[in-house]
């Protein structure tokens, strides 16, 4: 049965491509009554020591995070890790080498943005990115509102940033396979993100989630600060189909960008699992 618990396992810190660092994340959540945290950086886990380090401070439980991209079929899926060892070598690497591409796609993005006369965009999303092995269209967004391009990151995304537009490039990053793997040895779990993001056909959605359990992956988010409330209904049947736990998170940015503040979000639907029951034995 499943533990009512305000649990927020899904947000970002200036590690990756959010505004606050670990310290005012946990404050926050602290502060808007989170029970068990988890800071989730693209790619990453820089923000790890000072996150579990904060969470006590604050009197919070916490999960170790990062959200992995993946390519698959052609589109980028992003999978959750919880729970986890984060001195695992294997892990480690392997989220150096997904984020390794970053640097070189960001210069293509700065080439096509230039080419409809934006100029020096990645020395302008480089000053807004506070990790630069994490340079992501977030920054490039920032920066386009920043110069008055766009009126806010959203209006950056569809006219810029997106497949078909000037300042997208395609880009490989890890197999579903490696990433699962990756968490699942390291001792963690892996978590489907934000499903109904990808819009997926109905039988890509069953290939994703078939062949994310064919790897070891045990979790999916139902209750996101990306999905609609129709839309927890619709993937807490998924979880039920699936035999999957579900998770909650806010995927919280910044208090400038965000609609979905850190533990705000409600409680999950009756009769799931919740991935902090099967995880209990990893909350510090
Ligand atoms: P990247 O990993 O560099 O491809 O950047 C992906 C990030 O861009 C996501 O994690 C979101 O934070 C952000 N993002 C994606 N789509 C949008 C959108 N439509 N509006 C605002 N932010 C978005
Ligand atoms: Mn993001
Ligand atoms: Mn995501
Ligand atoms: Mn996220």
């Amino acid at each position: 049965m499943t533990t009512v618990l305000n649990a927020d396992l899904h947000c970002h810190s200036v590690v990756s491509d959010g505004t606050l660092v670990p310290e005012e994340l946990a404050g926050r959540a602290a502060r808007n009554g989170v029970e068990l945290w988890s800071l989730t950086d693209h790619d990453e886990i820089g923000g790890q020591a000072r996150a579990v380090a904060a969470a006590h401070e604050q009197g919070l439980k916490y999960l170790s995070g990062t959200e992995i991209s993946v390519s698959f079929i052609g589109k980028t899926v992003h999978i959750v890790g919880l729970g986890f060892d984060t001195q695992n070598e294997q892990l480690r690497q392997g989220l150096r080498d997904t984020r390794g591409g970053r640097g070189q796609r960001a210069m293509e993005m700065s080439d096509g943005l230039a080419k409809v006369g934006i100029k020096n965009a990645y020395e302008g999303a480089l000053t807004h990115a506070g990790n630069h092995e994490l340079i992501s269209r977030t920054h490039f967004a920032r920066f386009l509102v920043e110069t008055g391009v766009c009126r806010d990151t959203n209006e950056v995304f569809r006219k810029y940033l997106t497949e078909g537009k000037p300042g997208f490039v395609e880009h490989r990053w890890a197999t579903l396979r490696d990433a699962v793997g990756w968490i699942t040895r390291a001792g963690g779990m892996a978590v489907i993100a934000h499903p109904a993001r990808y819009r997926f056909s109905t039988n890509e959605e069953f290939a994703l989630f078939t062949e994310f359990k064919s790897h070891g992956g045990r979790g999916v988010e139902v209750v996101t600060g990306s999905h609609s409330v129709a839309e927890y209904a619709i993937y807490a049947d998924t979880a039920r189909e699936f035999g999957l736990a579900a998770s909650r998170g806010s995927d919280f940015h910044s208090p400038d960008e965000s609609h979905t503040d850190l533990g705000t979000l409600p409680p999950l639907p009756v009769g799931l699992t919740a991935v902090w029951d099967l995880l209990q034995h990893r909350v510090q």
